[in-house]
């Protein structure tokens, strides 16, 4: 089998995906919009086939976890209460040279006595540089090519520099432990919040039409006072698209509880969209504006919080390595103190090897009672347990009141589409009809994840051959299972464009289908082909796919 290059493997499974209709680039007529994806006939029922096999085992296939749909747009107070309006903000800084802006949690992390070169993207950039650094910081760096030399770290929170390779600095600098990702230049900003929830007005009155009159009643106020008083009349009718779909099952804990009668353990779990104002959209559908997430929030006593969130990681990282070919691109990555959210006590990623290197699909977050206490202060709602079986440890009397902690496991659908189509990827060398060499792509996607599960392909579009070709189709309609039909082209092709769509059986009705009542199935992966009676093959197919 042929090696993918992982260089290029991304743009490999980006040109499939818009050759067979996985994901297209939202609006492309229009020139595209550079966050935003639309997923074409193929991609919609991969996608649908990833979160409907999450919800099944989350869910269906659990007596502990109940499910939630919740409204995209939600009371404004939710938001307050969470803590996303105050906090749901990412230090942005900008570089004070090349103007980059970027989110200083995410950038390059240079130690003590680490260089720091500054790569610019040719010589004519590096001299602009050199000048704009001797008149802002009155050094002059030394450029080699389109690199820059001169600057290091000293410690956590100081950078020298230090010209012709000198032990002592000529000139120190504030160092803020971190350089802009793109040119590796420590001289920065401050760093700002930026909110990433995307804002709208909710209600007939046009907002707008209030803040002219407000501007035009006040025109003696200054900037920040007129910015003040906008703000205000903004908020009155302020909603926010929901950054994350975990804060409903926050919010209808006790409808769900009691609704439900469930006793704690126990998750509320809820697929759909989410949407941040991302600084940096990356890597194709890795990191967009409109996203879907699948999250489950798990409630437990206070003190087994610890052994659940061992418990999840591992079932969660079991499930993304069921439905893929190569489990060993999968790991555990757990957080350091000085990267968790405040409201976490302790989190894993579980991440995925992509082109790039690993990094984040799916976050496992032990968020303690952070959300139910924010929530029922903030609301004046009870969101507490009552445990009759239980003593309380402080009073030590039968029945103990408390605040469940949670576990969180987060996953976004998108990132883990673009998973499986990495992983499903492959370049194969395989004989063609006369024995020779020949090379095909396949997508081995997890036959239950496959947009197409069987193609019925008659050999030929006359003869009766057709209709017996479709009465199956039905069939297996009828019986649940998505099949294909599919007349166009030579045999052989139609072989190569369902291996390229991931179709991981397809059944080829014959001269002999009318003579016999049999037909042949032939399998994506191995390319065997089999003759099995026509009456069978649904039960066939049915059978491989619950055993795959
Ligand atoms: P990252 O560090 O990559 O920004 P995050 O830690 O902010 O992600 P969470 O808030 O934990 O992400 O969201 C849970 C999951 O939702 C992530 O693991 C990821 O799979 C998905 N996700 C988050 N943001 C995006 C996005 N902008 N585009 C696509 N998927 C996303």
């Amino acid at each position: 089998m042929a090696e993918n290059n992982s260089s290029s493997l991304m743009e490999k499974v980006i040109s499939l995906s818009k050759q067979r209709g996985f994901v297209f680039q939202s609006s492309e007529i229009y020139g595209g919009l550079k966050s935003a994806y639309d997923y074409g006939p193929l991609g919609v029922e991969l996608k649908r086939n990833i979160m409907n096999e999450w919800w099944r085992s989350m869910v269906h296939e659990r007596e502990d976890v109940i499910g939630i749909d919740a409204s995209i747009i939600m009371h404004s107070k939710v938001w307050h209460a969470s803590g996303h309006l105050a906090g749901f903000s990412d230090p942005l800084v900008d570089c004070l040279i090349s103007k980059e802006r970027f989110r200083a949690d995410k950038a390059p992390r240079p130690q003590p006595k680490d260089e720091l070169p500054i790569e610019c993207a040719d010589k004519g950039q590096a001299k602009t540089y050199v000048e704009a650094i001797q008149k802002r910081f009155n050094i002059e760096l030394k450029r080699n090519g389109k690199t820059l030399y001169g600057m290091k770290v000293i410690d956590e929170s100081t950078m020298g520099f230090f010209p012709d390779d000198s032990d002592k600095p000529m000139e120190t600098f504030p160092y803020r432990g971190y350089v802009s990702p793109t040119f590796g230049s420590p001289f920065l900003s401050d760093e700002r919040q930026f909110n990433l929830m995307f804002r709208s007005q909710i209600g007939p009155i046009d907002v707008l039409g209030d803040i002219t009159a407000y501007v035009e009643k006040n025109k003696e106020l200054d900037g920040k006072e007129l910015r003040t008083g906008i703000e205000e009349i903004v908020k009155k009718s302020a909603v926010y698209l929901r950054p994350e779909t975990a804060q409903a099952m926050f919010v209808q804990f006790l409808n769900c509880q009691q609704s439900m009668s469930m006793k704690v353990p126990f998750g509320i779990a809820q697929m759909g969209k989410s949407f941040r104002n991302e600084v940096t959209v990356e890597h194709f559908i890795f990191r967009s504006c409109e996203f879907e997430q699948m999250e489950m929030e798990f409630f437990v006593e206070p003190g087994s919080q610890k052994e659940w969130l061992d418990y999840w990681r591992d079932r969660r990282m079991e499930w993304w390595q069921k439905l893929s070919n190569d489990p060993s691109k999968f790991r555990y990555r757990a957080h350091e103190k000085d990267e968790l959210a405040h409201y976490a006590d302790a989190c894993y990623d579980i991440e995925y090897e992509y082109p790039w290197g690993f990094d984040e699909l799916e976050g496992v977050a032990s968020r303690t009672d952070y959300d139910l206490k924010k929530h029922a202060e903030h609301s004046g709602a009870k969101l507490s347990y009552f445990d009759q079986q239980k003593q309380d440890p402080e009073t030590g009397k039968n029945g103990w009141r408390y605040t469940p902690y949670v576990i969180e496991p987060a996953a976004g659908v998108t990132r883990g589409l673009l998973v499986y189509l990495l992983d499903a990827y492959h370049e194969e060398i395989v004989p063609n009809a006369d024995g020779a060499d020949s090379s095909r792509v396949v997508m081995k996607l997890h036959p239950r994840l496959a947009p197409i599960k069987v193609a019925v392909l008659p050999l030929v579009k006359k003869e009766g051959l057709p209709d017996i070709a479709r009465e199956m189709v039905s069939g297996f309609f009828k019986a649940g299972i998505n099949a294909r039909y599919d007349e166009q082209h030579s045999i052989g092709k139609r072989y190569r464009r369902h291996d390229e769509a991931g179709t991981p059986y397809c059944i080829t009705i014959d001269g002999q289908t009318k003579e016999d009542g049999t037909v042949t199935i032939r399998d994506r992966d191995t390319m065997k082909q089999e003759r099995i009676s026509k009456d069978e093959a649904l039960h066939v197919v049915q059978k491989r796919l619950v055993e795959s």
